[in-house]
């Protein structure tokens, strides 16, 4: 078994331990997930933007830097992607590395850049596609919004210009 869920479906809202004093609006989880705090919740869901929405998250554990007093565990919520950007063909070029045979996901090798077929793409701000669900994909008006709101604690590259073959850092 690989223990990818069959239905690519989530069942519960997440559980995380936080570390940590400062807490950006983006909160960093060593999976794909998507954290964010309070304030940007409430800007994101009062915008005109589109491709998402959100669940609550549950914090198990919050290890302070510098516990001096009580404080309550911040509220956070994880942005669950929900538009959809298409397939990655035909206008890029991959081929499947591995097959599972428990669940059939597929391993596509990494692309060089992404191409986003406007056919495909439901027009939404926030999506991923069909053989990455990994990768998000924002629009420009996503990233002009966050900027407008003085959030800049991401990295964004144009999608034409990243490749899933370079090292994040
Ligand atoms: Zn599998």
């Amino acid at each position: 078994m690989c223990g990818r869920p069959k239905l690519m479906k989530q069942v519960g809202d997440l559980c995380i331990d936080l570390f940590g004093d400062k807490l950006a609006h983006f909160v960093w989880v060593d999976s794909y997930e998507i954290i964010v705090n309070m304030e940007l919740h409430d800007i994101l869901e009062q915008s005109e933007l589109t491709g998402f929405n959100f669940r609550n998250v549950k914090i198990d554990l919050w290890e302070r830097d510098y516990p001096l007093e009580e404080l309550p565990a911040p509220t956070l919520y994880q942005l669950v992607v929900k538009g959809n950007g298409g397939s990655i063909f035909p206008q890029n070029i991959s081929h499947s590395l591995a097959t599972c045979r428990d669940c059939g996901y597929i391993d596509w090798e990494p692309l060089d850049q992404i191409k986003v077929d406007k056919s495909q793409w439901d027009g939404t701000d926030i999506f991923n596609l069909t053989e990455f669900p990994g990768f998000t994909l924002v629009t420009e008006k996503f990233c002009t919004f966050l900027t407008s709101n003085h959030i800049n604690e991401y990295r964004v590259i144009p999608s034409e210009e990243f490749s899933m073959k370079a090292k994040p850092f």
